[in-house]
């Protein structure tokens, strides 16, 4: 099944929003496969943030992402990318649709509680990045039998 990669920044651990966020991920049906708390520095910023380099905000996001720990995960699923990206709602919070994590729980584009991988490709590299091999756990999620069809679960 697909894997991807979910930041709680800095805004959902400081405002107590983890197990919230969580939940709607659980309450998906999407499957956890690694979890941890973790302080960012610039190099992984950096690179993470490759694409915002030449932004204005840029320095000011990289300041946002270091002012507290973040919560990193990697959840698995049918098509789990386009799945969670779906689930967190557009950048802007307040431009985020009701029913989204950023929707409902946000009022920033900044501020806005989660990143999660915005393709495959970038997923793979995201928990490339962010997780060691051994850090990751495979296991059988016995509820997929009720979450999924037989042919989906293929
Ligand atoms: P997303 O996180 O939705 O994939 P981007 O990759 O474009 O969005 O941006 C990464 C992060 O940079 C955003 O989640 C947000 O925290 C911050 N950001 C993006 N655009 C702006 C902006 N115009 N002003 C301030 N911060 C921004």
């Amino acid at each position: 099944m697909e894997q991807t990669f979910v930041l709680l920044k800095p805004d959902a651990v400081q405002r107590g929003l983890l197990g919230k966020i969580t939940s709607r991920l659980e309450e998906k049906g999407l499957q956890l496969v690694g979890l941890k708390m973790i302080v960012l520095g610039d190099a992984v910023l950096d690179e993470h943030y490759a694409h915002l380099k030449d932004k204005p905000f840029f320095a000011g996001t990289k300041k946002f992402m270091k002012s507290a720990p973040v919560v990193a995960s990697v959840w698995q699923g049918k098509n789990a990318v386009a799945v969670v990206r779906k689930l967190c709602g557009v950048t802007n919070s307040r431009d985020a649709e009701p029913g989204t994590i950023r929707g409902d729980l946000g009022m920033s584009i900044q501020c806005n509680l989660v990143h999660a991988s915005d393709s495959v490709e970038t997923a793979k590299a995201e928990v490339k990045r962010f997780f060691k091999p051994n850090e990751l756990h495979a296991y059988k999620k016995t509820l997929d039998a009720l979450s999924y069809s037989e042919d989906e679960r293929q």
